[in-house]
């Protein structure tokens, strides 16, 4: 397999036209395929190519859909005129904007992934190419044929207004056939195109407009100013949870649909969109189109049209939204864009909320990034005024910030063989009586990480990777989270076949529910992850169930922790604090401090006041203080000056460089070969190669290296020049994370 190293940067490939090419109309093709270059082809008579065209192409005994791209930007094996295959087809589409071809170039470069892959992302669907999906239906014109016959004068009587298939209208007048074609020849009736993808109604930007707060008001100027200027201006929107940021922002998406021009919102999960629609219709009268992975083929074929040809207004997203082609992109918001769920960790490995301002940039447009936490990567930015910061510091309508309190498991231990706290179960039997609800928040999915054998000590370890397999008891199964490898619970042990001797240990969100309801038994309860609620319906199903007051104690992962706007939510249980922060990654005390003070974001956002109870083994740590203290920007200086003396992102950079196969000698040779060849280049330095923490994933042997430069230096092109020269087995995978947020 061609590594995508072997692909030259495109900004070092400029070149000049051959004059052959004028004569022969030749244009440079990427096809969406990521083990190709770009390809020459020869556009045929009568046919019309220009760069951004979308086009089929031969490729071998194949077809493959493509984009004609720049010829000066990607170079390409030179074939002579004579030997250059012509085009199967243009498509009737808008050719691909300058601004995106650059985009999707600068992704290529930065992430050092093939360029074929990239554009893959801007065409996912090649059915939303063939042509409007029309039918024709067919009409009387009103023009009295030459030859009128009686049947055909009955046929043009009963058709009167009707309109349909000829099929239709012959039932319709009681002839055959032939009688209306021959109406069609004569003129008497005429053939009509109608689409049958039905276009998005419209957002209107005055629906339900909010009466904002000063704060608010003075932010949603700027935004507005912003948008009507038309350039590049990225903003930072800092604001403390329910402090109305998402109100303010659609100030700015409404001023951009009076102007006619589109806005992508990006949300970093699918979960999310379902409290989105709902508010964005309240705001604007209709529901925005969404693009994310669980879309149907013709909704997405629906989707993708309406924002290439600009019908679509307003689309929210998942990441994969930032490469699609709009027509006219006048805004891009990015919401919780500390959310590192932006970044995609297979196949591109891209950072959307990176690329969001890339494209923005490159659009011209602003970008407001939303975050009540931001990443010290973003406050960076903001900090050296790069970004402007726009601040909303109070809750919305006095609503008070949440108290949070610790609560020291060492002196206030729960019960043997339970997680709760006497404290928390105090306060959570006060909220159920006064009618309120609770939020106990676990990030494990599942009844318990862990499953070993009461007899021998055996544990469960998924086949294909280094993890235990997590027992899920809802759906009776040992999971991985990692392959999605499943199993039955055995009865017996299959090191030492005692029956029945497997213990759970530690828990996850189903063992605390099952605690739950011992305490509680007659409290309403739900557990809410990726196992439950896994669709948007699922999603709206819960929110309706809160809202209704049908449920007392919530159960969830970091799938709850925000967005979600529950006024009678009063009480957050933090059951782990301490869970975050083991992993021991450049980001684990920012990412702790960020995924509590967001679930505690879900307490008293309504007119009763919000407690926030912390469990942990280690009160005094820095996150627990400052989430105690409420002192954010403490907490922040102080990550930020540990992350500056160390050089570390953003002060300086680094990649990762994952070898894997299912061979062991081999990724442990190519990954040898790799650190042993690293160059010598001043600001930089290469560690391991090293077995992964996750040594094998789905059945392939991991090696990693980590390279740490200096932010002036392009690592990108040390690295691609480097295993650029190299060469490997078939079956080694070599893959450049590019900024890293898993070390795994
Ligand atoms: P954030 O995104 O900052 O957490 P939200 O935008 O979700 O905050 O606002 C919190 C709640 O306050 C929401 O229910 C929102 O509709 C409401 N809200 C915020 N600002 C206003 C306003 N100016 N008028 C009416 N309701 C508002
Ligand atoms: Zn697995």
């Amino acid at each position: 397999m061609l590594p995508p190293y072997n692909e030259r940067p495109a900004h070092c490939l400029l070149r000049r036209e051959t004059r052959s090419s004028e004569r022969m109309n030749r244009v440079r093709v990427l096809l969406l395929n990521a083990a190709l270059g770009p390809l020459d082809y020869r556009v045929p008579q009568g046919s019309h190519a220009e760069p951004g065209s979308i086009v089929l192409a031969p490729l071998g005994p194949r077809q493959e859909v493509g984009v004609v791209w720049d010829p000066e930007a990607l170079e390409t094996q030179e074939v002579p005129d004579e030997r250059l295959r012509p085009l199967l087809h243009v498509y009737d589409m808008p050719p691909l904007r300058p601004a995106l071809r650059r985009l999707i170039e600068w992704t290529a470069d930065y992430y050092l992934a093939p360029i074929g892959a990239v554009l893959r992302m801007t065409l996912p669907s090649s059915s939303a190419l063939d042509g409007a999906r029309t039918v024709t239906e067919y009409r009387a014109t009103g023009k009295v044929p030459e030859r009128l016959t009686p049947q055909r004068e009955q046929a043009l009587e009963r058709i009167g207004e009707r309109q349909g298939l000829v099929r239709e209208l012959a039932l319709a007048a009681d002839v055959s056939d032939g009688v209306i074609r021959g109406l069609v020849k004569a003129g008497a009736i005429e053939a009509v195109e109608v689409s049958i993808d039905d276009p998005f109604p419209r957002p209107h930007p005055d629906f339900h407009p909010p009466r904002l707060e000063t704060a608010q008001r003075t932010a949603a100027r700027g935004f507005i100013t912003a948008v009507q200027g038309a350039e590049f201006a990225p903003f930072l929107l800092d604001g403390v949870t329910g402090s109305g940021k998402t109100e303010v922002y659609f100030e700015a998406v409404a001023e951009a649909i009076r102007m006619g021009r589109q806005t992508l919102v990006l949300l970093p999960e699918i979960a999310l969109t379902e409290p989105f629609l709902k508010r964005f219709t309240a705001r604007f009268g209709c529901e925005p189109v969404a693009w994310h992975s669980g879309l149907r083929q013709s909704q997405r074929r629906r989707a993708w049209r309406a924002i290439a040809t600009g019908d679509a207004k307003v689309v929210v997203g998942a990441r994969s939204s930032l490469f699609l082609p709009y027509r006219d992109l006048g805004l891009i918001v990015v919401d919780e864009a500390h959310e590192t769920s932006f970044k995609q960790e297979e196949g591109v490995q891209y950072h959307a909320r990176d690329v969001a301002v890339m494209r923005a940039k490159l659009e011209k447009v602003p970008v407001i990034l939303a975050s009540a936490t931001p990443a010290i990567e973003t406050r960076q930015m903001a900090e050296i005024g790069v970004y402007r910061e726009v601040r909303l510091p109070a809750r919305f309508g006095g609503a008070q910030m949440p108290d949070i309190a610790a609560i020291d498991l060492i002196r206030d231990p729960p019960p043997r063989g339970r997680w709760l706290a006497p404290s928390l179960v105090r306060e959570m039997e006060a909220n159920l009586e006064r009618g309120e609800q609770t939020l106990l928040f676990l990030n494990r999915r599942g009844y318990a990480p862990l499953t070993l054998c009461r007899a021998c000590g055996h544990r469960f370890q998924c086949p294909n990777c280094t993890a235990w397999m997590v027992e899920h008891r809802l759906v009776h199964r040992l999971a991985c989270h990692h392959c999605g490898h499943m199993m039955p619970p055995p009865r017996m042990c299959p090191e030492c076949q005692e029956v029945d001797s497997l213990v759970p240990v530690g828990p996850g969100v189903e063992r605390i529910a099952d605690e739950v309801a011992a305490l509680f038994p007659d409290a309403r309860t739900a557990i809410v992850t990726s196992d439950t609620i896994w669709s948007p319906a699922k999603a709206a199903e819960f929110v309706g169930r809160m809202e209704a007051g049908a449920i007392d104690i919530v159960i969830g992962t970091q799938l709850v922790t925000k967005g979600y706007h529950f006024p009678n939510l009063t009480l957050v249980g933090v059951v782990d604090a301490d869970l975050g922060l083991s992993g021991g990654d450049l980001r684990a005390a920012e990412r702790s401090f960020q995924q509590i003070s967001q679930v505690s974001g879900r307490a008293g956002r309504g007119a009763k006041a919000g407690r926030v109870l912390v469990q942990t083994h280690e009160p005094s740590a820095r996150v627990i203080s400052a989430l105690v203290s409420g002192d954010a920007e403490g907490f922040y200086e102080a990550e930020t000056d540990a992350r500056r003396e160390a050089a570390m992102p953003p002060f300086g950079r680094l990649a990762g460089i994952i070898v894997s196969s299912e061979d062991l000698a081999e990724a442990t040779e190519t990954a040898r070969l790799i650190g042993r060849t690293a160059p010598k280049v001043e600001n930089m330095a290469v560690f391991g190669p090293a077995p992964a923490p996750l040594a094998m994933l789905r059945g392939r042997h991991r090696q990693r290296l980590l390279v740490h430069a200096a932010r002036s230096l392009d690592v990108q092109d040390v690295i691609r020049t480097w295993l650029g020269s190299l060469d490997w087995p078939r079956g080694v995978r070599v893959a450049v994370d590019v900024d890293p947020y898993s070390f795994l």
